[in-house]
């Protein structure tokens, strides 16, 4: 027989939002008639940008037809769509990036958890907390995290991020190999500014430090003072993988587009002394387990950028950074201690009276029928906080701020 993967045995019950959905599907159940509004799983509602759907029609067109048909893609991605991600997302600000340097792929879930194929056993991994959960599951299965004792993994560093510092992390007092980095955050919804971002950009270059910097909500930064990129702070390019995804910027949680810059300046160490590029494991990796994003995916994600596709997503984003407005401000009236949301589309509550973050999921979900994610579900420092998204229809997240107010 097989002998399987042990650490996936230490993986700690569910997948939070697998856990959530058990607990709404239990409510559903023994209240049939009552409307569930949904604020918690981070997905978007509005349909695809009209010249996204629309280049998507014309590529399929182009695949019905011997002339214009195409097979495999190529593994880093087509360079139509490369050219346009360099050209739009990074030379606008001012950051140089070569096209061997873009992993074209089909999502930041994946590209976050896979690229530790590429990474030892026995790095330290060091994360902020709370933290997107998928950082510390896919090192658990890697046998990177140890065990997993009150709470929290005993291989990997915590660095706190809570109310009491502002959301603003502190160096770590142990040495990391790998750091998680993710701004704006989820779950927080906070950001960096640039020179908090730098401090953390020398302390990597100074200690020899990764840092895989997770970018998939910067679409929704509204203040000019703060980075889109990691490169836009000098050296980043030394020390950061960045992360980035059409996902959450352009309605593509469903169609699967997203990219990964590696930079070549980017080097590991092997076992015996020599330095190895990052960019060419990444590059062998891809070309040996992925096959391409698909062509008719390229080309959507390619509309983005384009005029209409550009103000289409604005008025996208606005939308949701609307919702979050009307959130941020109904809570903040009703005297609730309320984080992020003004360049995220997420809003961080501190539970009122006290309570667990999974109590007040339970109060939201049986006396409001609105569902949240609880904090703690994303790491220790997560405890006493609960997760609202912005993503949710307009009518539905008014609604929502209407029952929390008649309720406190
Ligand atoms: N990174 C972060 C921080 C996320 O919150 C999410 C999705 O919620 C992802 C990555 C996943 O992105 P994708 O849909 O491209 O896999």
């Amino acid at each position: 027989m097989a002998l399987v993967n042990e650490h996936f045995l230490k993986l700690q019950s569910n997948y939070l939002f697998a856990d959530i959905a058990k607990k709404v599907n239990a409510f559903r159940v023994t209240h049939p008639k009552e409307k569930i509004i949904r604020l918690g799983i981070g997905d978007v509602t509005q349909p695809l940008p009209e010249a996204v759907r629309k280049a998507m029609h014309e590529a399929v067109d182009e695949l019905g037809s011997v002339e214009s048909f195409r097979g495999y893609a190529p593994d880093q991605g087509y360079p139509f769509l490369i050219d346009a991600i360099i050209k739009h997302d990074y030379a606008s600000r001012g950051v140089s990036i070569e096209p061997s340097e873009v992993f074209v792929s089909d999502g930041a879930k994946c590209d976050t958890g896979n690229i530790g194929d590429i990474l030892r056993r026995d790095n330290t991994i060091g994360v902020t907390d709370p933290v997107y959960p998928v950082y510390i599951d896919t090192n658990v299965m890697a046998g990177r995290a140890g065990t997993f004792v009150d709470g929290k993994w005993s291989d990997v560093v915590y660095i706190p991020c809570t109310a009491e510092n502002n959301f603003i992390p502190t160096l770590p007092d142990r040495h990391v190999d790998v750091l998680y980095l993710c701004y704006p955050n989820n779950p927080t919804g906070t950001t960096l500014t640039k020179d908090e971002l730098r401090k953390w950009v020398d302390y990597a270059l100074r200690n020899d430090v990764l840092i895989m910097y997770d970018a998939a909500y910067e679409a929704y930064i509204q203040d000019p003072d703060i980075p889109h990129s990691i490169y836009e702070i000098k050296g980043a390019k030394k020390v950061a993988i960045e992360f980035r995804s059409f996902s959450k910027t352009a309605g593509f949680t469903g169609v699967r587009c997203a990219y990964t810059v590696v930079p070549k300046e980017l080097n590991g160490l092997s076992k015996d002394g020599p330095t190895v590029s990052l960019n060419s494991l990444w590059s062998r990796r891809t070309a040996t387990k992925f096959n391409g994003t698909s062509y008719i995916t390229q080309r959507a994600a390619e509309a983005v950028y384009s005029p209409e596709g550009k103000a289409q997503v604005k008025a996208m984003i606005d939308y949701y950074m609307t919702n979050a407005r009307i959130m941020r401000e109904a809570l903040v009236g009703l005297g609730l201690q309320t984080y992020g949301g003004e360049n995220a589309p997420y809003i961080w509550i501190k539970t009122p009276g006290g309570l667990s973050s999974w109590k007040f999921f339970d109060k939201l979900l049986y006396e409001l029928k609105i569902v949240g994610t609880p904090g703690v579900g994303f790491g220790p420092s997560g405890e006493g906080y609960l997760r609202l998204t912005a993503f949710g229809d307009r009518d539905d997240t008014i609604e929502a701020t209407r029952r929390l107010a008649a309720w406190l």
